[in-house]
C-alpha cells in the first residue's frame, strides 16, 4: 500500500480542522455533531474530542459503496439519529467524492428542523462533483484514488489503520479473497 498521509500528518489535520471549526462557532454555543457512520469513525472521536464547545453527539449511517469501489445508490439508516429539531448541526464524514451522502444528509437535517448544517471531512477528492453543495471544513484535498484507513475501509477491511493510503488494483483483488468468511 502506498501511505499518503501518515499518522502525525492525520493528526496535524485534525487540529487544523478543529480550530476551524471552534473559531466559526466559538466556545459558547451547544453544537450538535453527527458522525456520518461508519467511515468517519475514526475522524470522529479524534475531532470531537479537539472541539472546545458544548456538544450533543449522534450518529447516522449512510452507505452507498455497497462492497465496491465506485459509488452506487446512497443507503441511509437514521434509526440511531438525535433529535436536530431547532440545533446547530455539524456533519462529519470521512470524503467528499461524488457529494451525494453529505448533500443528502444535509437536506434531511434541514427537514427534520435543524436551524443550521454545515459539514467537516478528513478528505476532498480532486474530482468532479456531482452535487452544487461543499464542506464547509476540510483537512486534506487528495488525488482521484481509492484510499483506505483511518477509518475508511474496503469490505470494511482496513479502518483500524493509523494511517491512509492508496489501495492499488491488485491489493483490491486480494482483500476480496483475504477478507471470506
Ligand atoms: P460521496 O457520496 O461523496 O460520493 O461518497 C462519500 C462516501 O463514499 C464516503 O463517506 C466514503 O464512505 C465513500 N468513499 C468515497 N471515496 C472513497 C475512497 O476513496 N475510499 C473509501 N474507502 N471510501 C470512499
Ligand atoms: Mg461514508
Amino acid at each position: 500500500m502506498r501511505i499518503l498521509l501518515d499518522e502525525t500528518e492525520l493528526k496535524e489535520g485534525v487540529l487544523r480542522l478543529a480550530s476551524e471549526i471552534d473559531d466559526f462557532y466559538g466556545n459558547k454555543r451547544h453544537l450538535t455533531v453527527i458522525a456520518v457512520m461508519t467511515g468517519s469513525l475514526v475522524l470522529f472521536a479524534d475531532l470531537i474530542r479537539r472541539l472546545s464547545m458544548p456538544q450533543r453527539v449522534g450518529v447516522v449511517q449512510a452507505s452507498s459503496y455497497r462492497g465496491g469501489t465506485k459509488s452506487g445508490d446512497l443507503h441511509v439508516d437514521s434509526k440511531m439519529m438525535i433529535d436536530v429539531s431547532g440545533r446547530d448541526v455539524l456533519l462529519v464524514d470521512d470524503i467528499f467524492d461524488t457529494g451525494k451522502t453529505l448533500d443528502r444528509l444535509q437536506q434531511m437535517m434541514l427537514d427534520s428542523g435543524a436551524t443550521t448544517v454545515k459539514s467537516a471531512v478528513l478528505l476532498h477528492k480532486n474530482r468532479e462533483h456531482s452535487v452544487a453543495m461543499r464542506p464547509d471544513f476540510v483537512a486534506f484535498e487528495i488525488p482521484d484514488e481509492f484510499v483506505v484507513g483511518y477509518g475508511l475501509d474496503y469490505l470494511d477491511m482496513y479502518r483500524n489503520l493509523p494511517y491512509l493510503a492508496v489501495l492499488e488494483p491488485d491489493e483490491i483483488e486480494a482483500t476480496a479473497l483475504e477478507s471470506q468468511p
